[in-house]
């Protein structure tokens, strides 16, 4: 079921760099049973109780903020640093190409509260982990990490691993 999904990703060369195959998961969002059925498989991919789901701007948006609605969820949104109009923490990151800085509003998590990270792809796991920071500096536990896709060569797997973060993801490209 889940080559299905995957064959409804298009992959567009050297975006947005020369040399990089960039995964663009707006073709499966357009597709309405393939969105749904994403949905449902990340759904069964999570047990245990999640209180807040956090979705990592933008495409983890659509994602986390639709897995929120099955899992009976809140959404708490990590958007890029200067974007949150309340009192906000960040993280720097290292991206796969490039850096950045994620943040969230101080206040978006009770302490305890288990926070479900989700995102689109998986790659350098920099930006999850760069997540996770900011949720455990807030008292959140981490629940574990949710990706649609996951590039194994790039060692995001094992970074969460390494960080004790449970994670899965619905297909991977090598
Ligand atoms: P990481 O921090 O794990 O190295 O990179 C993952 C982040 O970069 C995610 O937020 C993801 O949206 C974005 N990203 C990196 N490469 C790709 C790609 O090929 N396709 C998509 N859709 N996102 C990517």
């Amino acid at each position: 079921m889940n080559d299905e999904l995957k064959a409804l990703v298009r992959t567009i060369p050297d975006f947005p760099k020369p040399g990089i195959q960039f995964r663009d998961v707006t073709t499966l969002l357009l597709d309405s049973g393939g969105v749904a059925r994403t949905i449902d498989a990340l759904a069964e991919t999570v047990d245990g109780p999640v209180d807040l789901v956090a979705a990592i701007e933008a495409r983890g948006f659509a994602i986390g903020g639709a897995l929120a609605v099955k899992l009976n969820a809140g959404l708490l949104l990590i958007r890029k640093d200067g974007k949150l109009p309340g009192t906000t923490i960040a993280e720097d990151y290292a991206l796969e190409y490039g850096s950045d800085r994620l943040a969230m509003h101080v206040d978006a998590c009770a302490p305890g509260d288990r926070v479900l990270i989700v995102d689109d792809l998986l790659a350098t796991g920099g930006t999850a982990l760069a997540a996770a920071r900011l949720i455990r500096r807030a008292g959140g536990e981490i629940a574990g990490a949710r990706f649609v896709i996951d590039l194994p060569d790039l060692g995001g797997g094992k970074a969460l691993a390494e960080a004790g973060i449970d994670h899965a993801s619905l297909f991977e490209f090598e």
